[in-house]
């Protein structure tokens, strides 16, 4: 057995308690394996350990790694996680099956017009800054409604859901009950939330997909 596979049954197993004592759905709980900066070979070790939904950060990364594996292996759903330029939207499109970070109204609307333009249209979630931090992306909790209107009402962007990074300092929970309450007031079904250091919380919360990258493949080496 490779260490990752050690490490996804031992996440899985802990996701399984937290829906256990939240009394949720195992169903309605999706475990997204955050795969930035690792390399394709630790990617594999997950997929043979019956993993089938990513998470990577960087359309340039995603790029590089992710058409081989797509060849490959069927039935893989990537999910961008990270900022979307608008100078990318097209090869983001190429490659992600989900776009997890629309978060301003110059990206919402350059997106609608490429996805009309190509025919496809990827599950997309709006990114919601809860913590309202100023290096962080994501639309202010004060503008969620008339942002989620415009995507949704004007521009019919698919819009599944919401998807937040709580301040790291601060307890997550508020957060994600900020998010939950934003979505319930919006009939949206699915929260992104939840990473390695506080997936239960989340879970807890009413997280239907948890983003968890650390506790999976490891310490990640920015340096390389
Ligand atoms: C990197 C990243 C994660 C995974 O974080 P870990 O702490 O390694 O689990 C989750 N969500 C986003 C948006 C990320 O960029």
């Amino acid at each position: 057995m490779t260490h990752i596979e050690d490490n996804l049954i031992s996440v899985r197993d802990s996701i399984t308690q937290s829906i256990s004592t939240s009394g949720r759905n195992p169903h309605d709980v999706q475990l997204i394996a955050v795969s930035k900066t690792h390399p394709a070979d630790a990617i594999k070790d997950a997929i043979e350990a019956g993993q089938t939904v990513f998470g990577e950060n960087r359309v340039q990364e995603a790029l590089q790694k992710w058409p081989a594996l797509k060849a490959q292996y069927s039935g893989i759903e990537l999910h961008l996680i990270g900022a979307l330029q608008t100078n990318k939207i097209k090869e983001a499109l190429s490659i992600f099956d989900v776009i997890e970070t629309v978060d301003r109204e110059k990206l919402a609307r350059a997106l609608a017009k490429e996805m009309n333009k190509i025919g496809k249209y990827p599950q997309c979630y709006i990114q919601v800054n809860t913590g309202k931090e100023p290096q962080k992306a994501g639309i202010p909790p004060e503008e969620a409604s008339n942002f989620i209107a415009l995507c949704r009402d004007e521009l019919k962007l698919p819009i599944v859901g919401l998807m937040c990074i709580p301040p790291a300092e601060e307890n997550p929970t508020p957060h994600f009950e900020m998010l939950k309450n934003i979505a319930a007031q919006h009939d949206l079904t699915n929260l992104s939330m939840g990473m390695s250091g506080d997936f239960e919380e989340a879970i807890h919360a009413g997280a239907t997909h948890i983003r968890v990258g650390t506790a999976i493949f490891g310490k990640r080496d920015y340096a390389k």
